[in-house]
């Protein structure tokens, strides 16, 4: 029998998952059952995951700068894909600035309302405030200074220094590139192995994603606030989620279709699993091994342009991050009554921008950023509680948007370079035989 595709079998999950958590609910001692006996299967699903990604980003970047034979190719392809990350950050800033002037969704929270979130969820605000606080109170070119490690062991120690193994592995690329072939050439067949090994273990990790989101989406369920809030914020989560279908079902495949001239339901079949991924686990980071596997193998994309435009756009390109920090901005003033004029509007423009570029592609990363646009236009940063009890539903879906971000430049850079083929699709099937 043939087997169902990898994203309906993740779906399947997450609904079984969903499921699973409600019944839980609704039996005495199911939330600890789930906490207890279901919640660590999804972390360790979650952590084999990121437990790749420095390993994926050293080998597959290594070896696709080393291929790269002249380092002009290098700062062409860098320019473009630089260029077309911004291009697309700033067209979701202002999808997301559209949308919420149009609804105004600040004058939907009642006054009791508004108390009550800000009573609630003030200690929660103040955690993410004080990490913000750290990150600005660093100089214009500490984020530039942060990307240069002093030590390559200490930089692979944690995934949060992911532009730090970055940046080594193109340095490294680039040194490769400068040294005569023969002596290149062992250098290179190590990382194109080491490559091809954590490839498989992708395919190994992917084997359980059913498994995995089931049981991260049961955690999630066992473990959200009452649905009371959600309904205070209703109008405030619909103009995120609307900005962010904009995104991912017009804006994406629209370019895609454009510059490339795939159709939108291939690219969909192609990244689905990956933004599936994205949803259940709230990190571009984590989804990262994933994201990769289904550019290159499904999307046609090839090795030297994956393994240079996704790690770099799992870092610093995140659509949805941007998009959501410039609703959640407008509507936080709208609901403390403070009016933004048309240059506070271009301020939002510029700083969710820098905002979402500086984010860490780990959950709850985007509204620790929020602190900065919001100090911006002068909004008091303890706005922030109004927003907590509907962040980790908007951040499944804007880490959904950032991954979707990133294969569709990637794609178009692709087409640029001459390097989109057709999909090396390997058969699901086929990896299914193989692991087993
Ligand atoms: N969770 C998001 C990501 O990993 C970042 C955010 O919080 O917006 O892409």
């Amino acid at each position: 029998m043939k087997k169902l595709a990898l994203h309906w079998q993740i779906l399947i999950g997450m609904l079984v998952g969903v499921l699973l958590g409600w019944l839980m609910l609704q039996i005495n001692g199911g939330t600890e059952f789930v906490k207890d006996y279901i919640k660590p299967l999804g972390t360790i699903f979650i952590r084999l995951l990121k437990l790749i990604a420095i390993p994926l980003i050293l080998a597959s970047l290594i070896k696709g700068i080393a291929d790269l034979k002249d380092i002009s190719k290098l700062s062409s392809m860098g320019l473009k894909t630089i260029g077309l990350y911004l291009v697309t950050t700033l067209v979701a800033v202002t999808i997301g600035l559209s949308v919420v002037n149009l609804i105004n969704p600040g004058d939907t929270i009642s006054e009791p309302d508004r108390k009550e979130l800000m009573a609630q969820f003030a200690g929660d605000a103040d955690k993410k405030i004080e990490v913000a606080i750290k990150t600005k109170d660093a100089g214009p070119l500490q984020a530039l200074v942060d990307m240069v490690p002093e030590n390559i062991f200490g930089a692979t120690t944690s995934n949060r220094n992911m532009l730090q193994v970055i940046f080594f592995a193109i340095f490294f690329g680039i040194g490769i590139i400068l040294i005569p072939e023969e002596k290149s050439k062992p250098i290179k067949d190590f990382f194109d192995s080491v490559n091809e090994v954590v490839l498989k273990m992708i395919d190994l990790i992917m084997l359980a994603s059913p498994y995995g989101v089931l049981a991260l989406l049961a955690a999630l369920v066992v473990e959200s606030p009452s649905s009371e809030v959600f309904f205070a914020l209703l109008w405030y989560a619909l103009c995120v989620v609307l900005g962010l279908g904009f995104m991912i079902l017009v804006f994406y495949p629209m370019m895609v279709k454009i510059f490339t001239k795939r159709s939108p339901s291939f690219f969909f079949k192609g990244i689905s699993p990956a933004q599936l991924l994205a949803f259940s686990t709230s990190s571009s980071a984590a989804t990262l091994p994933v994201t990769m596997e289904r550019v290159e193998e499904h999307l046609g994309v090839d090795k030297e342009v994956t393994s240079f435009v996704l790690p770099i756009g799992a870092t610093i390109n995140m659509d949805g991050t941007s998009l959501y920090q410039a609703v959640a901005a407008v509507f936080i003033a709208g609901a403390l009554g403070i009016d933004l004029s048309f240059s506070d509007q271009l301020i939002i423009v510029m700083t969710a921008t820098l905002a979402s570029i500086g984010s860490a592609a780990v959950p709850g990363a985007g509204m620790v950023m929020l602190v900065i646009v919001l100090g911006s236009i002068g909004v008091p940063e303890a706005g922030l509680a109004l927003i907590f009890a509907v962040d980790r539903p908007l951040d499944m879906c804007r880490t959904m948007v950032n991954v979707t971000g990133d294969a569709a430049v990637s794609m178009v850079v692709a087409n640029w370079e001459g390097k989109l083929g057709e999909p090396n699709q390997k058969d699901w099937d086929d990896h299914y035989q193989k692991a087993g």
